[in-house]
């Protein structure tokens, strides 16, 4: 039987029929495992326990292992996780502001293949997609590392590794199952995929019907520009993406994010910020700007505090709702874009302590 984390109520039924038990369980039975973090520790009298063993037995062992655990001075707390196959990836746990509350951050692939020239995912190119299960368990992971921290993950980002459109079945499959109200871990509308600009990918999303949150990774209006550091703008250029956010927007009702990532002396100019008014005319989204966060052999520079005010304010005077996005988790690179994929885990172990793992973990 496949793991629970890759089974949805349907499935779970067909699973419990060919064994001999009530099919019925199947939806109480998934809304139990994500309530519990994807334990199989404890389950109600009406279950029974035959099942209760049955599942234990046929539970494989995880997709996922805890290789590494690194939590920053901010609380920031970024995850190595092992995979079967031997590959790595990476996730992270963020708390939020409002004590009690934490957003998690997830990968969708190993690695990635968009080439963004700031960003450290990218950098061995793409590796392979996870899988559902892959991404299920890194929300276990976070929710228990949520647990542990007495707060609730109550928000959640595919803006990890990986570009999620170019994976976008194993995504959307994996938020049926992290979001499904029959099985109760988030609500949709907790939940962000973030994009680097796949037209179509968005359109999909959109098609799919989830109610989740759309961020948009723009870094810059103009083509020149943006060519120059998304390289995949050659294939869908600026106003292709803005014209898909939008019918985003208009199909889900769902107000996007605009990221725009500050680099100094290549986009953060106010020109550059004129030119991101004059697109966003009209458009109700959200700008969120991001200092560059220093990635190892990139050239870039993150821009004077005075260059992201002035931007900021800019963006403020047209009447654009506009944050910038504090950093978080730098000093063990979990903050945006530092993330990257490790051909060994072993290359990982010199810079990164290994503290206690959460109960239960190995
Ligand atoms: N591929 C998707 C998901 C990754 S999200 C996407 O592009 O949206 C990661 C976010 O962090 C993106 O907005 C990305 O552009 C941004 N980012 C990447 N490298 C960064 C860096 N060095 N500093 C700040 N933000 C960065």
């Amino acid at each position: 039987m496949p793991s629970l984390v890759d089974l949805d109520p349907p499935g779970l039924r067909d699973e419990l029929s060919a064994a001999g038990f009530p099919p019925s369980h199947a939806t109480h039975i998934l809304r139990r495992f994500y309530a519990r973090q994807g334990t199989l520790d404890t389950w109600p009298e009406q279950i029974g326990p035959r099942i209760a063993r049955w599942l234990r037995e046929q539970e494989p062992a995880p997709a996922t292992k805890l290789h590494t655990r690194h939590e920053s001075a901010d609380g920031t707390v970024k995850l190595l996780l092992s995979l079967n196959d031997g590959k790595s990836i990476e996730t992270v746990l963020m708390p939020a502001h409002r004590p009690g509350r934490a957003a998690g951050c997830v990968s969708s692939q190993v690695g990635c293949a968009m080439g963004c020239t700031f960003c450290a995912s990218t950098r061995n190119g793409l590796d392979r997609n996870l899988r559902p299960g892959e991404i299920v368990e890194q929300f276990l992971h976070l929710q228990r590392e949520a647990a542990a921290m007495d707060r609730r993950l109550t928000s959640l980002v595919f803006m990890g590794m990986g570009e999620p459109m170019h994976n976008l079945d194993n995504v959307i499959a994996a938020i049926h199952r992290i979001a499904d109200p029959a099985m109760g871990g988030l609500g949709w509308r907790q939940i962000t995929v973030s994009t680097v600009g796949i037209v179509p990918g968005i359109d999909a999303l959109a098609d799919a019907d989830l109610n989740v949150h759309l961020a948009l990774s723009l870094h810059a209006a103009d083509d020149e520009t943006r060519s120059r550091i998304v390289p995949v703008n050659n294939r869908y250029p600026v106003a292709d993406v803005m014209a898909a956010a939008r019918r985003f927007a208009d199909r889900t009702h769902r107000i996007p994010t605009i990221e725009y990532c500050l680099l100094a002396g290549v986009n953060d100019s106010p020109l550059h910020a004129r030119r991101l008014a004059e697109l966003m005319a009209g458009f109700r989204a959200h700008v969120n700007l991001i200092p560059y966060n220093t990635i190892a052999g990139a050239d870039y520079r993150a821009p004077e505090e005075r260059a992201t005010m002035q931007f900021l304010q800019c963006l403020r005077d047209a009447n654009i709702i506009v944050h910038v996005r504090e950093t978080r988790g730098d000093p063990i690179n979990a903050a945006c874009g530092q993330l990257r994929n490790l051909n060994s885990l072993e290359l990982h172990a010199p810079v990164l302590v290994p503290s206690p793992g959460i109960p239960g973990e190995g």
